[in-house]
């Protein structure tokens, strides 16, 4: 069904895809005093109800491998935190809470451990707060896990737990929306090139729109938009499940986001608990497929939940969800910047599973490319799509 039709023929920026990352960067350009622009953004299904957006777990850490991930995490959380009623007419009744519980790092074997301490080294001298605990001192602060095989594990409480994604999301839209920017629904099925730019966006109604800059944000679908203007995008759709669980035996600490050699994560979901991991084979998928594994609960992840926090032996299961990374095959980070031949046309892409807190520093850094033709702020250029062509990868190893 078509909600609302373009009120133009022509738009300064049409960005393809509306939910966190289409609609950051619309409110980064709608409140650049820089750019009057006219903006459409056009989604082919306004509830969002299959967008990663919608499935995501929502957390946030400065734990990462690449500097220039512990740096967008930063400006995110001072972000979040600057948000307070002052926007309750965009649709905050509060300020964002970010529930401090951390990351737990788990390493049980020495080559782990040696990524954990070179981690460490480089996040904190970005300011960061993990520290590291050998077993007997992680035993110590949390006395209801598990540390048998475990070597060693960082944890982080600063600036690193869990916020509400949905709600940055519903302020960064309806922000954009009160500001003049039109959402309408359809889908994106062509972009027409003329002299060597992006000229037209056709839509599946048969509708032609014309712009002066287009931005691809159409998560598991930007290898899709990407190949309209001949570009090959190294992203693809892969399933994630999520399992929310309760426990009969209580615990009186929270449990911080726990992730576990065996891929499988965990932390608690305010009175309850949730856990997270990909199939067992790791493949692309299509884009429409959402069934989750046989039986993954009871062969893969409970098992493992058990052994870790012993309580967990008696647990039931309460919700489940599959949701789809839009992963980047190339170097699991994000993908930002404008296409090196076709200048006006610019991806936002491949976030690999960290997309949602990366949303506040990705939408300021592509309005900044539109309006200014260069990063005003944090320098994003190391992650731009020249990488992919020069064969350089900037290779994010803490993947969840
Ligand atoms: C299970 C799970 C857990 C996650 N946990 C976290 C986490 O804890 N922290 C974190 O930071 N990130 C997390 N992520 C990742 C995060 O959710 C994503 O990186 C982020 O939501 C990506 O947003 P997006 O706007 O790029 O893409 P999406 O949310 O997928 O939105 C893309 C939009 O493009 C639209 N679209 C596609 N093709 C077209 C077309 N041709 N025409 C018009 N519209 C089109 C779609 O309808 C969709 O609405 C998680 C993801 C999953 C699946």
């Amino acid at each position: 069904m078509r909600i609302k039709v373009p009120k133009e023929k022509k738009y300064d920026v049409i960005i393809i895809g509306g939910a966190i990352m289409g609609s950051a960067s619309a409110y980064f350009l709608s409140k650049n005093s820089d750019y009057n622009g006219k903006t459409l953004v056009i989604d082919k299904d306004l509830t969002f109800e299959f967008s990663s957006t919608a499935r995501t777990n929502s957390c946030i850490r400065q734990q990462f491998s690449e500097p220039i991930n512990v740096k967008i995490s930063q400006f995110s959380a001072s972000f979040i935190s600057r948000l307070n009623k002052d926007y309750f007419k965009f649709g905050l009744p509060t300020q964002i809470n970010l529930d401090n519980f951390g990351y737990l790092y788990l390493a049980n074997t020495k080559k782990a451990a040696d990524v954990l301490y070179a981690n460490q080294l480089m996040q904190n001298s970005l300011g960061s707060g993990t520290y590291l605990l050998e077993k007997k001192e992680a035993s110590k602060a949390f006395p209801f896990m598990n540390f048998s095989d475990i070597l060693l594990c960082s944890h982080n409480t600063k600036d690193e737990g869990y916020f509400d994604g949905q709600l940055l999301f519903e302020f960064f839209k309806n922000y954009a929306v009160s500001h003049g920017v039109e959402y309408i629904q359809d889908e994106v099925i062509d972009v027409i090139l003329e002299g060597g730019l992006v000229k037209t966006v056709i839509l599946k109604d048969g509708e032609a729109i014309s712009c002066e800059n287009l931005v691809n944000c159409a998560g598991t679908n930007a290898k899709g938009i990407s190949k309209m203007v001949n570009c090959d995008l190294p992203v693809e759709a892969r399933k994630r499940f999520s399992f929310v669980f309760d426990s009969e035996e209580k615990l009186d600490k929270k449990v911080p986001l726990t992730i576990d050699p065996s891929g499988i994560h965990f932390r608690s979901d305010g009175e309850r608990f949730l856990a997270g991991c990909g199939p067992s084979e790791d493949f692309p998928v299509d884009r429409s497929d959402f069934s989750i594994e046989e039986n993954i609960w009871e062969d893969k992840v409970w098992p493992v939940l058990a052994n870790r926090i012993s309580i967990f032996d008696r647990i039931k299961l309460v919700n489940w969800w599959v949701g789809h990374y839009a992963f980047n095959t190339f170097d699991q980070n994000a993908i930002i910047g404008s296409h090196p031949d076709i200048k006006n046309f610019f991806f936002l892409n491949g976030f690999s599973g960290h997309g949602l807190q990366q949303s506040p520093a990705m939408g300021r850094g592509i309005s900044e490319l539109i309006i200014y033709n260069e990063f005003r702020t944090l320098d994003l250029s190391t992650l731009e799509f020249e990488r992919i062509r020069k064969n350089e990868r900037v290779l994010e190893k803490s993947i969840i």
